[in-house]
């Protein structure tokens, strides 16, 4: 997570190899030591000598610090946070900076868009390599169908136990009665594929059949659908394992928390567009070096699983707007004095009040200096 060389963490990943030391044995009892009548010849000593120094000596495994040829995404992804971090504290004395970073990014979308044009010839090719490459189409196709149905067994938990029980650990509330309430902007998601393009149904689902404070659902909404994608971080998560499962790779516990840590921020910079997820798993993929073309092994079910994502993306947003609401409920009920002062109450009060509390200011301010 903390790179030594940010040029290096472009190319070179850390991982732990395991190599061998010679520790002394701890029980010298158990040596079997056996008297020769042989004569003291030199090479009768050198070959005692080694023989003693490999019963004496045993053999451990220890983990040594090493490297492989990947990019070190978890390391860039987390100095990338600190450093965006810094650079809007610094105000005024960071613009050129984030200037320079914009230009940047401006500049690489414009490239971008020019070889997209060239993406579905690329991709076609990308598939119908990945088909020449299967032995069997029928054992790909059974293990596809069974990432569906895990991906979907993971989503539903999510959906329709972790989020709800959130909402009711918090509230005291009905999630049942609140989750009916979104039941249009759940549809549209799910036919949409896209939380951005859900947004006006949700805000009209949370404020006119939920009753959620526009103050709430104005703030939580847009930030939720650009940056809160349960579903997603979900989903990428699982692709990747599933990935590492059909190179035969074994994940240790390491990568599995690393897989978690890279899919929860890239399902953060995922857009809420029809399978934006399917671009961000390239981060996943490559902090734990797997190869990131296996990516269209899963091409063929995403516009599904796309589509169940993105209505557990908008279930997340909105019950997270209706714990907003619950724990800002004594906020939203005192008078907003920041509004009240504000220049368009005083424009829209009558002409005639606006006088008489200007004649009142001078009459008491001729007051005071007397
Ligand atoms: N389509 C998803 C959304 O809009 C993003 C994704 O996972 O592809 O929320």
């Amino acid at each position: 997570m903390f790179p030594p060389n940010l040029v290096e963490a472009c190319f070179k990943q850390y991982k732990t190899n395991y190599g061998t030391r010679k520790i002394l044995r701890p029980t010298l009892s158990s040596i079997n030591f056996t008297t020769t009548t042989e004569p003291p010849m030199i090479e009768n000593i050198t070959a005692a000598f080694k023989n003693l120094q490999e019963l004496m000596f045993v053999e451990e495994v220890i983990p040594v610090a090493g490297s492989s040829n990947a990019v070190n995404a978890l390391g860039l992804v987390v100095f990338s946070i600190a450093f965006g971090l810094v650079i809007g504290n610094m105000k005024q004395q960071g613009q050129a900076l984030k200037e320079f970073f914009d230009c940047l990014n401006e500049a690489i979308m414009r490239l971008v868009a020019i070889i997209i044009w060239y993406a579905p010839i690329g991709i076609l090719f990308l598939i119908a390599g990945k088909i020449m490459e299967m032995k069997d189409l029928t054992v790909m196709g059974g293990q596809l169908g069974m990432y569906t149905v895990t991906v979907i067994i993971g989503l539903l938990i999510h959906a329709l136990v972790v989020l709800p029980l959130l909402y009711f650990i918090v509230t005291h509330k009905n999630p049942w009665v609140f989750i009916g309430g979104l039941l249009q902007a759940l549809i549209t998601a799910l036919g949409t594929s896209s939380s951005s393009a859900t947004l006006p149904i949700t805000f009209k689902c949370l404020e006119e059949n939920n009753g959620v404070d526009k103050h709430v659902t104005r703030f939580v909404l847009p930030v939720g659908a650009t940056i809160n994608m349960d579903g997603t971080a979900l989903y990428e998560a699982l692709a990747a394992i599933f990935i590492a499962q059909v190179n035969n790779y074994d994940l240790n516990f390491g990568q599995i928390i690393t897989i978690s840590i890279t899919a929860t921020a890239a399902s953060i910079g995922a857009a809420g567009i029809p399978q934006a997820g399917l671009v961000t798993m390239v981060i996943v993929l490559t902090s734990v070096g797997l190869p990131t073309e296996d990516i269209t092994l899963i091409i063929a079910v995403d516009w599904f699983l796309d589509r169940l994502r993105t209505t557990t993306n908008v279930l997340g947003d909105s019950l997270g707007a209706g714990i907003v609401e619950h724990l800002s409920r004594h906020e939203l009920h005192t008078p907003d004095a920041e509004v009240g002062n504000s220049v368009i109450e005083e424009n829209e009060k009558p002409y005639q009040l606006i006088c008489q509390e200007h004649e009142n200011q001078k009459h008491l301010d001729s007051e005071t200096m007397m």
